[in-house]
Parts: C-alpha cells; structure tokens; sequence
C-alpha cells in the first residue's frame, strides 16, 4: 500500500458474514458491486445443529485449544457431555460452543473433560425442549442418533487433532512427519526401580519433525546469486506413554511454532527439550517452543552451553545469523542451563547424553536411547545433503569427528537421526559410514572450506 511499485499477488479472499445481504443491499446499506465482486462461489454453511455428526471433532478440537491456553492436561471427553452437546440445538452456533468450552475448561478438574453442572442442566433443558424438532425432523427422513465415542486417548482418536492442530500450520512450514517408531523394544520389560520395587516400564516411540529448507541471504556466493539454501533441520520428539522429550530445535521463529504446534498434536506433556550441540540452527527456535510449554526444561552439556553463548552472543547476532535470517529470529534466546548426570529420564528410561568432541563443530554430543536402539546425532552425522565442514579443515579435527563417527557405531543403533537430512531419507544407522565417507572422500580433503562450499553449490 502507498507504494510506486506494481508487485503481483495471487490471492483468494474468503469473506464471510451471517446478515442477509440481498437485504442490506436492498436498504442501501451494503454496495451492490461489492457484492457481485465477492460473490463468485458462495458457501453455505448450515447451522450447527443441522451438522451434528461435526460436534464431536470440534468439541474436540476446541477442547483441546482451551486446555493448551488454561495450562490444563485433559486426555478425554465425558461421554455424557458429548451426548448433551450433540442433542443441543446451538442457537449461538459455533461461537457459543466455543463459549461453552472454554468455560468449562476453566472450571474442568482432572483430565476428563466434562461441561459443568450448572450449564449441563441448562442445556439439558434446551435439549428437552428441543426433542420435539429432532424427532420431526426425523419423520422427514433424517437420523439423529448418538454415536458411541472414542476417548481422545485412544490410537483413533489421535486423527482428527493432529489433522487440525497441522492444518493451522502456515504452508511454507508444513511439518513432514518422516518417521514413526519402529521399535518395540522395551515394551512391557519390567525394571527394578531405585526403591527396590518392581515397575512398569511404558514403552518409547521416536517422531521426527523436519523443518524444511529455507533461503539464508548471504553475500558469500558466486556472482549473481543472492541466497543459498539452508538445509532441513530435524527435531527429534522420543516419548513415552504421557512424556516427551525434545532434542533440537530449529533456526526461525516460524519454524519453531510448526514444531510447537506439532509437539502439542502428539498430546505429549513436553517434559524437557536437550540441545545436542551449541549451533545456533539447532537452538534458536527453543525460547518460542518453551513459550507453549513454560513447564520444559531446557539442558545440554556445559560445554555446549560455551559455544551457545558464544552463538547466541551480540556480534555472532549481528555478523552471520541476522544478515541471513533477517527478521526471522526470536529476539530473546533462550540458553540451556546444565543437563547434571548426563541422563534424561523418561518414565523410567534413561536418555543418555554422550561426548562427541569436534564434528561439524566443537564440543557436540548426541542422545543416545538404549531401549530403542536411537541415536539423535545432531550435526555429528549428516543424511543426504552436504556436510557443514568449513570449521574443520585440518585433518586433525577431521579425525575427531571420524572418532565420534566409531564411537555411535560401537553403539550398534538401529536407527541415527542426522540434524541435517534430505526429507524422505530414513533414518538408516548407514548415515553413519555415509558421513565418514564424505568427510574421507579425496576432493573434500584437497579443497579448503571455502572451494568446500562452493562445491555445494555446484552439486
Ligand atoms: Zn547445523
């Protein structure tokens, strides 16, 4: 707006209204042209009451998105309030579903969700003075009965939120869910706890979140090119029955909330979230995550949290991360504070943090997940796109990071997460030999980091 310039767009404009137009313009008081402008392919939407077989998605939907904002673990609906929801003929349609939601999330103790007494016996009422039309209305021919409903614990009921929660998810930052657990291992074992008694151990299952690539601006580019791509950027979620844990988080505040929204899709309750080594494209994102879960704890080694202070530092900030992500990253970043004993534990599972030394940088670890077999490499294994190698050009620091390549494979993981991967890859312990073979690979130790870089860009 107000701009000499000419810049095209390609938008479709969605307007809605609940007064009747053809009314309004009759009256004057709505133009004509305007109408005929936006009236291109009108929708109808019926009346909640009219769509009933809708109610228990978006009561789910709603109840979901009251509990997050009230700071309230709820895992189930009432099947009675749903009953009392679907039979209620909503004149204040989908505005006061949402009203009645909220309320009673705030009033909501333990985590069944249920409308409470007060408004239940009010729409109760409604509900009763209402029977008369349903049944009319089935004597046209039309059903209305209550389906039996899944609790929101169950694996079936896990569709429709994560569907919504993705949907709300801006377009240039789709998730792409790469991959699901595989493992079984570790299911039902019994363990003796520190107490000395016998427990239950949950079962863990691995999801990997990938932000994908993003244009990073920099001069550092042959002639004519003003942008490079940045690889896609993986989070790791490891969890259990009820907790989760989070290693990473990638570089803008975008992308940050596409990984929120997706952590809180999985219902998890985000207990902590580890940095596996101090660049900022792993870190950067974890204040905005933390926003959706003030609860987390956010660790990593002392000797990562060094090089994150460094990263997160005013000069780095000024010199390379803004330049390249201009107005894209959180102005308050958060840093780890000290992961103490090494071990995250995770329902009775030990999530180990293990010293790699120098990789792609100094001072990198990766988590190790025993019963499950997982390795969260972060940059100490790549997958499928080109290796970070400008802060190791020496050979010695090379072999370092060729040692740290041995010791995951002395690990034996069925399964190594890169914090750089190409989308569709899996997660193959391969990448392991893969890394080491480029790091190893002749025209990659004849060329400096710079030549290394631009061979990047030519492949
Ligand atoms: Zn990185």
């Amino acid at each position: 707006m107000g701009g000499s310039r000419v810049i095209p767009t390609d938008v479709r404009i969605i307007a809605a209204t609940n007064r009747d137009l053809a009314g309004a313009i009759a009256s004057g008081t709505f133009r004509a042209d305007l109408f005929y402008r936006l009236n291109v392919f009108p929708i109808r939407v019926p009346p909640l009451r009219n769509r009933e077989e809708d109610i228990p998605m978006l009561v789910e939907y709603l109840v979901k998105r009251y509990a997050e904002k009230a700071r309230k673990q709820i895992s189930a609906i009432d099947k009675d309030t749903l009953k009392l929801c679907q039979s209620y003929p909503w004149p204040g349609n989908i505005r006061e579903l949402q009203n009645i939601i909220e309320r009673s999330v705030i009033l909501c103790t333990g985590d069944t969700f249920w409308i409470d007494v007060e408004f239940s016996s009010a729409l109760g009422r409604l509900a009763g003075r209402h029977t008369c039309n349903l049944t009319q209305s089935k004597e046209n021919g039309m059903t209305n009965h209550v389906r039996p409903y899944e609790p929101l614990t169950s694996q079936n009921a896990a569709f429709p939120w994560s569907t919504l929660a993705i949907a709300l998810v801006s377009a240039t930052t789709l998730p792409i869910r790469a991959d699901q657990a595989r493992s079984t291992q570790g299911q039902s074992n019994t363990s003796t706890s520190k107490a000395g008694r016998t427990t239950q151990k949950t079962s863990l299952r691995w999801d990997v979140f990938l932000a994908p690539s993003i244009p990073a601006i920099t001069s550092d580019l042959p002639p004519g090119e003003k942008q490079r791509p940045w690889p896609p950027i993986s989070s790791t979620l490891i969890s259990g029955e009820r907790d989760a844990v989070l290693v990473d988080t990638p570089i803008t505040v975008e992308q940050a909330r596409a990984l929120a929204n997706w952590v809180v899709a999985s219902g998890k309750n985000l207990t902590t979230i580890y940095a596996s080594h101090g660049h900022g494209d792993h870190f950067f994102g974890t204040s905005t995550v933390l926003e959706r879960f003030p609860n987390a704890r956010f660790v990593a080694r002392p000797e990562v949290i060094q090089i994150m202070r460094q990263q997160a530092s005013p000069e780095s900030l000024a010199t390379f991360w803004n330049p390249r992500f201009p107005d894209q990253i959180s102005s308050h970043l958060a840093i780890a504070e000290d992961l103490t004993g090494n071990v995250i534990d995770l329902e009775g599972h030990d999530l180990v943090s293990v010293p790699l030394g120098f990789t792609d940088t100094a001072n990198t670890t990766c988590l190790h997940v025993p019963a499950i077999g997982l390795i969260v490499a972060g940059d100490a294994a790549y997958n499928g796109v080109h290796l970070h190698l400008s802060e190791s050009p020496d050979q010695q620091k090379r072999q370092q990071w060729i040692a740290a390549l041995d010791k995951m494979e002395s690990l034996k993981p069925r399964a190594v997460i890169a914090g750089h991967k190409r989308v569709g890859n899996d997660d193959s312990p391969k990448i392991l030999s893969e890394t080491r073979r480029y790091i190893k690979a002749p025209l990659v130790r004849t060329l400096g980091s710079a030549s290394a870089s631009a061979r990047s860009k030519t492949c």
